[in-house]
């Protein structure tokens, strides 16, 4: 069913992408897998992404080129933290780009990423693992279609047909 619907703030974005680095290696894509669902104008992906799929429509293919500054930030050149794997939690393998949720006191939580990974030692960064990274989206639109109530309540869509519901 094609609504002709363009994609507007309020409205789900379903999109097929591919996104690669300035040297062409793929960094991730949805191809083999089920096409990604947004909600425009909610902060789902990436400012500079989300830019450029504004008006468009379905089968509309869009290539865009975002800068570190409109993607994952700058790299902050911040000393990655060295720590000891048998002291963060257990049953995670604690690769390279694993993320964790570090608990700074108060509640303050903050992301970080494992940047690096050798024998007993793990280090960490709040570096995002793309940051300071050119990212390269080819992007193809496969559906567009109004948000649900509850998917703006919630500012994320709930699968690619939608839902009200609070379960994810
Ligand atoms: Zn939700």
């Amino acid at each position: 069913m094609s609504t002709g619907l363009s994609i507007s703030d309020g409205r789900v974005g379903i999109v097929h992408y591919t996104l690669t680095n300035s040297d062409g290696e793929i960094i991730d894509s949805s191809q083999g897998r089920d096409p990604m669902p947004y909600l425009h104008g909610a902060q789902n992906i990436i400012p500079g992404l989300e830019k450029a799929l504004e008006g468009k429509v379905a089968d509309d293919e869009v290539k865009v080129v975002v800068a570190p500054e409109d993607g994952y930030g700058e790299a902050d050149g911040i000393e990655p933290q060295r720590v000891k794997r048998s002291d963060l939690p257990k049953g995670q393998e604690w690769d390279v780009g694993t993320p964790l949720n570090a608990d700074m006191g108060e509640g303050n939580m903050i992301q970080l990423w494992v940047c690096k990974s050798e024998g007993a030692w793990v280090w960490l960064t709040a570096n995002h693992p793309l940051a300071g990274v050119e990212l390269h989206f080819d992007v193809k639109v496969i559906r567009v279609r109004e948000a649900l109530p509850g998917e703006l309540e919630h500012g994320h869509p709930h699968g690619i047909e939608g839902s009200n519901s609070h379960h994810h």
